[in-house]
């Protein structure tokens, strides 16, 4: 549809496109024209280039630049031809569908029914804290028909402890959500988008 179109005109459609130029076109069939020899400084190599197709992604309104494989070494002019390989598709601007999941706003997650990823510890009761095992909760040492009453080491006298399941925290990671506090949006599998593009099969993309 768009076939060697030159440097510095409006880019047509957004889209992938290739130079005509390199890969077997113009250059190339000038090298071999001149049997090999390098014509000017600097152009040793162009040959090898010469054989290299280029590849560009272009937006619609820009304008196209020259090839850097096809410059004539020590001029601005080029063998620069540009044709279209693969348009983005018009109708979902190249995304693929045509609208973002409501439920999730095109996240792809959604909250979770805990309190931020979290559970209350029912083992401590969410007070993070469980009798002390060594005083058994009463701060204090007991020697000796309790004449001698020092202050417990292992909880410095407070007769509690940090409970281990919970780190001391009084809740525990939620499950369902593995701490994270969001799921995966059912509405739309965690993809984020509904309603696929039918123009492009999804793709974003047409091909000429
Ligand atoms: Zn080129
Ligand atoms: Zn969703
Ligand atoms: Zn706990
Ligand atoms: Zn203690
Ligand atoms: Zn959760
Ligand atoms: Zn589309």
């Amino acid at each position: 549809m768009y076939g060697n179109l030159s440097p510095n005109t409006e880019v047509p459609v957004t889209g992938r496109y290739k130079c005509e130029g390199c890969g077997g076109g113009a250059l190339a069939e000038v090298f071999s024209m001149i049997g090999g020899q390098v014509p000017f400084a600097g152009a040793l190599g162009a040959t090898q280039r010469a054989k290299q197709q280029t590849f560009r992604n272009f937006t619609k309104g820009e304008r196209f630049t020259h090839c850097p494989n096809c410059m004539v070494p020590g001029s601005s002019s080029s063998f620069t031809g540009w044709t279209l390989v693969e348009a983005e598709c018009e109708k979902c601007s190249g995304k693929g569908y045509l609208a973002d999941c409501k439920t999730c706003q095109g996240t792809g997650r959604v909250g979770c029914d805990c309190d931020h990823g979290k559970t209350p510890c029912e083992e401590c009761k969410s007070t993070g804290e469980t009798k002390c095992h060594a005083c058994a909760g009463a701060g204090k040492k007991t020697f000796l028909f309790g004449l001698l009453k020092p202050t417990c080491a292992t909880c410095h006298g407070t007769g509690s402890v940090d409970h281990a399941t919970c780190k001391g925290t009084g809740k525990l990671d939620h499950v369902k959500c593995k701490g994270k506090g969001d799921t995966q949006c059912a509405e739309c599998s965690g993809r984020g988008r509904v309603d696929r593009c039918s123009a492009c099969s999804g793709t974003g993309k047409i091909s000429e």
